[in-house]
């Protein structure tokens, strides 16, 4: 036969025990972290903003293959691609990334996307204040995820380094984008060469 359970005394302390978890807290390490006016710095490889990278000459990585889509478990990755032509040229190959969408309403950072993508096109930046209020805005679009121009790169379209082919630019064999590359840049847009600041 089970034995009954027994009745607790009320005691006299018993409303104040309580109180130690309190009173041993009291000398612990604060873990109160004064976010946003004091930011922590993230893990090297912390999951942010993703962020579509370039070559060294400006190119765009993208070729708009759809890989990061189709991985992404929240459907969160929309992509339209499209070819290049001689005439508009975003990327070394055949095809480029011509709308690039990422909802951050979505998304949950888990970084299949950028493990699917074949040209490392796709990678994942420290930046995670991503939050607002309105649903559109937080639909990101590929003018947002480029990657900002470096001092060896002009911004796309251009043609390919002269002399390379698609393939000479996943070897590393472009570290810059050709002479002349701006001039071009310039004139397939309508604009008068000489009248800019750029080189012939
Ligand atoms: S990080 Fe994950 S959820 Fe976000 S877009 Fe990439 S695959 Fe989708
Ligand atoms: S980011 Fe990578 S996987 Fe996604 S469409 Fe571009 S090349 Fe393909």
């Amino acid at each position: 036969m089970a034995e009954e359970p027994k009745e607790t005394e009320p005691g006299f302390m018993n409303p104040v025990a309580g109180f130690g978890v309190t009173f041993k807290a009291m000398f612990k390490k604060r873990l109160t972290e004064q976010y946003p006016e004091q930011q922590k710095t993230t893990a090297p490889r912390f999951h942010g903003r993703h962020q579509l990278n370039r070559h060294p000459d400006g190119l765009e990585k993208c070729v708009g293959c759809e890989l990061c889509a189709w991985a992404c478990p929240a459907d969160a990755i929309y992509v339209e691609g499209a070819d290049n032509t001689d005439e508009e040229r975003y990327s070394p190959g055949e095809r480029y990334g011509r709308v690039y969408q990422i909802n951050y309403a979505r998304c949950i950072l888990c970084g299949l996307c950028i493990e699917a993508c074949p040209t490392r096109a796709l990678t994942m930046t420290n930046e995670f204040e991503l939050a607002d209020s309105s649903r559109a805005n937080l639909i990101y679009t590929k003018e947002q995820l480029l990657a900002g121009l470096e001092d060896t790169m002009v911004d796309t379209p251009h043609a390919i380094y002269p002399g390379t082919d698609e393939q000479d630019y996943y070897r590393g064999l472009v570290t810059e984008a050709a002479p002349g590359t701006e001039r071009q840049v310039a004139v397939s847009k309508g604009e008068k060469p000489d009248d800019q600041e750029v080189d012939a």
